[in-house]
C-alpha cells in the first residue's frame, strides 16, 4: 500500500531527527580527513532507513523509490552526503527483480542488518566510460566458477563494502551481434574471493571513497551469477530509473541546504549598513534557484510515483535527474556567490556541499547522456550513438 502524506512526513522527521545527531562539523571533519563516515552508516542502518527497499520478509521494510528518496533528501538536506551509503538503493532494484530466492535470503537479511555492506557498484572502466556496453572485463566460466580478468575505474566505495554488483563481458563485444548482448551481472562478495582483486583509491576532488579496482584471475563462485547468463545490461539498465529519480532527491535536499543558507545568510550579513539580503542582486538569484528546486522536486514526485505504481518512468526519471541535479548546482553557486569570501571558508560548509553538489551533474550517469535520452528516445530525434 502507497505511504500516505503523514507516512512521508513521519519518514521525514525521523531522518531529520536522525541526522541532528550528525552535525556539519563531524561531515566537515571527514571531508578533511577524507574518512568514511562510519558512525553516520551505522546509525541509519540501525534505524533500518537504509534497507527500506528490501521486502518486509527479508528483514527490510518494503517501501518504495519515493520513500526511499526522501531519506537520501533529508540527508543532503541536513548538510550531510548521502554518496556514503546510496549505492545500496541504487543496486537493490537488480537484485530483487533478478536475483534467485537463493541469492535474496543469502544476502538482503544481511544487508538490512548491516551484517553485510552492498556499496559497492562496478561498471564503470577506462576504455568505456559513458559507453557501457563497450566494457571489456572478462568473467570465463570454468567448472563451478567464473575467472574475471580486467580494469574498472571510479568504483565507489569498494574498500568500505563486502558486496559488490559487478557487470562483466561473458561474451565479447566483438562476437556479438547486439552489442547489449554477452553482459552478465554478478554479485561478489569481495571478502571471500580467489585471485588478486586490488582496490587502488583514487584521489579526488570529493570525499567519495573512489577507486580502481584491478582483477587479475579472480574466481567467484558460478552461484554469484544473477539471473540469465549475457542478459546483465538489461537488468541494469531496469535499475536505471531508480537510480535517477534517487540522484534526483539527493540533489533536491541539496538545492534545498544551499537556498536556506543563502536566505539566512544574506538576512544577517550587513554590508554598507543593510542586510545584504535587501539588495535585489543578491536576492533575486537566490529567490530562482529556489523555484528551480521546487520545480524539480515536482518532477521528482512525479517520477516517483509512476515508478512505485510500476508506470513507465523513462522521460520522468530522467527529466528529475536532469533538472535537480542542474538545480542544486544553480543553487551551489548563488549560495557561493552570497557568502562571498566566506564561502571559501571550510567552516561555512558551503565549499564542501558545492564539491559534492557537482558530482551529481555528472555521475552516475552525465548530464549529457540524460540529454540524449530525452533527445533520441522521447523527442525521437536522430542517435549521436
Ligand atoms: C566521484 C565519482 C564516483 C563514481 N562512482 C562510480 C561507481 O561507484 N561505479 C561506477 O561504475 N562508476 C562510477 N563513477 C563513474 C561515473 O559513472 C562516470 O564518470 C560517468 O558515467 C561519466 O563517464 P566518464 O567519466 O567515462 O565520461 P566519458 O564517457 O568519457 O565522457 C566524457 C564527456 O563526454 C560526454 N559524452 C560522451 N559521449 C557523448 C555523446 N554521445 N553525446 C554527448 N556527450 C557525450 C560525456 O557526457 C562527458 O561529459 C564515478 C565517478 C565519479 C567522478
Amino acid at each position: 500500500m502507497p505511504s500516505t502524506a503523514e507516512d512521508i512526513q513521519a519518514i521525514r522527521d525521523n531522518v531529520r531527527a536522525l541526522c541532528q545527531d550528525f552535525p556539519d562539523t563531524y561531515w566537515r571533519e571527514t571531508d578533511k580527513k577524507q574518512a568514511y563516515p562510519q558512525e553516520f552508516v551505522k546509525a541509519l542502518t540501525e534505524s533500518g532507513y537504509l534497507a527500506v527497499l528490501i521486502p518486509e520478509e527479508y528483514g527490510g521494510s518494503g517501501l518504495g523509490i519515493t520513500e526511499a528518496g526522501v531519506i537520501l533528501e533529508e540527508i543532503n538536506h541536513s548538510g550531510g552526503n548521502s554518496g556514503a551509503c546510496h549505492a545500496q538503493m541504487y543496486t537493490m532494484g537488480t537484485l530483487l527483480r533478478h536475483g534467485s530466492e537463493e541469492q535474496k535470503r543469502r544476502y538482503l537479511p544481511a544487508i538490512a542488518s548491516g551484517e553485510l555492506r552492498l556499496q559497492a557498484f562496478a561498471v564503470t572502466e577506462p576504455n568505456a566510460g559513458s559507453e557501457t556496453t563497450k566494457i571489456e572485463t572478462r568473467a570465463v566460466r570454468k567448472g563451478d566458477s567464473y575467472i574475471v580478468n580486467g580494469q574498472k575505474i571510479f568504483i565507489s566505495r569498494a574498500k568500505q563494502s563486502d558486496l559488490m554488483l559487478l557487470l562483466a563481458r561473458t561474451t565479447p563485444y566483438a562476437d556479438v551481434q547486439d552489442k547489449t548482448q554477452g553482459i552478465s551481472v554478478f554479485i561478489v562478495n569481495m571478502r571471500d574471493v580467489k585471485g588478486n582483486l586490488e582496490i587502488r583509491p583514487l584521489d579526488l576532488m570529493v570525499n567519495h571513497h573512489t577507486n580502481t579496482i584491478f582483477f587479475e584471475d579472480v574466481e567467484i563462485p558460478a552461484s554469484a551469477l544473477i539471473g540469465e547468463e549475457g542478459k546483465g545490461f538489461r537488468y541494469i539498465i531496469d535499475g536505471w530509473n531508480a537510480e535517477r529519480i534517487l540522484v534526483a532527491s539527493e540533489a533536491i535536499g541539496d538545492g534545498r541546504w544551499f537556498t536556506e543558507r543563502a536566505s539566512s545568510y544574506s538576512r544577517e550579513r550587513v554590508v554598507f549598513g543593510r542586510p545584504i539580503g535587501t539588495n535585489q542582486g543578491v536576492q533575486f538569484p537566490i529567490a530562482k534557484a529556489y523555484a528551480h528546486v521546487e520545480a524539480a522536486n515536482l518532477m521528482r514526485f512525479d517520477a516517483a510515483a509512476k515508478f512505485d505504481r510500476k508506470e513507465k518512468c523513462g522521460a520522468e526519471a530522467n527529466m528529475a535527474k536532469l533538472l535537480a541535479s542542474e538545480a542544486a548546482w544553480e543553487a551551489a553557486e548563488v549560495c557561493l556567490t552570497t557568502y562571498g569570501g566566506y564561502g571559501f571558508a571550510c567552516d561555512y560548509d558551503v565549499e564542501r556541499k558545492f564539491r559534492e553538489t557537482r558530482l551529481l551533474t555528472v555521475a552516475p550517469v552525465n548530464n549529457n547522456l540524460i540529454l540524449a535520452f530525452l533527445g533520441q528516445n522521447v523527442l525521437k530525434m536522430p542517435k549521436s550513438y
